[in-house]
């Protein structure tokens, strides 16, 4: 099926008519003004991905916040609204960065991030220990994604590349012709050896119907492991069991962990995957 015999939009859902009738250029002033007109409660969960606490808190050797010479690793949340998960990576030592193509957003999330950093909410953590830890910084920038001008400004010191990227409700709020981009993108900020996190959401919704936000079964699997376009209508086997590693040749990342999180948010409890995937 190609994109343009997906079905369209039923004309129920706020988000879907913001973007059905806007060209795939025009979507980030789409995301501009739902952001201006305070309407971001349409996606947004009000903390910290749970999947992703347990996840740095579990496997703290794989994702270490410190280089071995003590300095702190950089990571990045690309289209991070309020910033819940920039906010947690830096209670955890990393020096955050959250990227964003709203200006109104930007504001938010560093409103956000300064009452949190002073006093965090207890959902930033799951174990007490982690809680007493050394901190990072937080800090937003204004940009798209998709060019590569955010990524030469000296806040994150010119062409810095990335320690650790993570994806949650980024890739799929966007079309589908764009995927191939993420994923270009994604393996140009992040470091050899860096890892890309995503917490796949969602997973159980028919990735032929219209979005945002897009079904993704399949899709990250496609983009990052297989070096495809990720426009794969869900034509994958069951969770869990993509990973031929004879497939692996052609992609940016090799996945390294893929597994279903005990604890995720409520819209995709028992369907989210997160896979953790290392730049080659
Ligand atoms: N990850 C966030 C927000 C998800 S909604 C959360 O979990 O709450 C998708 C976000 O991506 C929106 O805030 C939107 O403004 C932002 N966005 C959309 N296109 C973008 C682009 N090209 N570059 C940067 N941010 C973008």
């Amino acid at each position: 099926m190609s994109l343009q015999d997906a079905p369209q939009p039923s004309g129920t859902g706020r988000l879907l008519n913001i973007f059905k009738d806007r060209s795939v250029e025009d979507h980030g002033v789409g995301w501009s003004s739902l952001w201006d007109s305070g309407e971001s409660d349409l996606w947004d969960r009000g903390k910290a991905s749970p999947a992703l606490v347990d996840i740095i808190e579990q496997e703290s050797d794989l994702i270490n916040p410190l280089n071995q010479n003590g300095s702190r690793k950089k990571a990045i949340v690309p289209g991070c609204g309020r910033g819940y998960d920039v906010v947690m990576l830096a209670l955890h030592g990393f020096d955050a960065y959250g990227l964003e193509i709203s200006e109104t957003a930007v504001k938010e999330a560093e409103a956000y991030a300064l009452a949190q950093i002073k006093s965090p909410s207890a959902y930033h953590f799951r174990s007490g220990e982690h809680r007493q830890g050394s901190r990072g910084s937080a800090t937003f920038l204004k940009g798209d994604f998709f060019s590569s001008d955010w990524a030469f400004t000296e806040d994150i010191g010119g062409s810095t590349k990335f320690d650790l990227a993570y994806d949650y409700t980024f890739l799929c709020a966007l079309h589908p012709e764009r995927r191939k981009d993420w994923a270009n993108s994604m393996a140009r900020i992040v470091k050899p050896g860096g890892l890309l996190i995503c917490l796949e959401f969602p997973l159980y919704k028919d990735p032929s119907l219209p979005g945002p936000p897009w079904g993704l079964k399949g899709v990250h699997w496609d983009l990052l492991s297989q070096g495809g376009d990720g426009v794969v209508w869900g034509n994958v086997g069951e969770d869990g069991k993509e990973e031929a590693t004879e497939h692996c040749e052609k992609g940016a990342f090799r996945r390294i962990l893929y597994a279903k999180p005990a604890l995720s948010h409520e819209a995709g409890k028992g369907t989210d995957m997160l896979s953790v995937n290392q730049r080659k």
